[in-house]
């Protein structure tokens, strides 16, 4: 399969490892949209929100809390988003969560 995150799991294709348990992975952005962006994925190719199993969710937002912790945005805040699809501008179809923070963000969503 021509996956993007696929490879970057199997250390085909670099990148900034912020997280790592059995079933989740996460890495920085590689064109950050805020001072922390980090990208959080399930281990399993699973193509999108709409895919997604409720055990993997939970899996994926356990590591949500715990990054937010480790990257010190818990207390002020921060935003997570999953583009899903032509229409939410979704580019690489392995599921992810973008992790925003780090700043005051824009109030606007869309
Ligand atoms: P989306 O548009 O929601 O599918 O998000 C895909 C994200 O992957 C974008 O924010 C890209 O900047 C990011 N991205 C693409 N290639 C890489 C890469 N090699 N390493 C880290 N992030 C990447």
């Amino acid at each position: 399969m021509d996956c993007l995150f696929c490879k970057i799991l199997a250390g085909e294709i670099p990148s900034q490892k912020v997280y790592e348990d059995d079933n989740v992975y996460a890495f920085r952005d590689i064109n950050p949209q805020a001072p922390v962006h980090v990208l959080i994925i399930p281990k399993k190719h699973i193509a999108n929100v709409l895919e997604c199993d409720l055990q993997t969710w939970t899996q994926l937002l356990q590591a949500v809390q715990t990054i937010a912790a480790q990257e010190g945005v818990a207390e002020d805040g921060f935003r997570i988003i999953s583009n899903c699809g032509d229409n939410g501008c979704q580019s690489v179809h392995h599921l992810h969560i973008h992790l925003l923070g780090g700043a005051k963000l824009r109030e606007t969503m869309a």
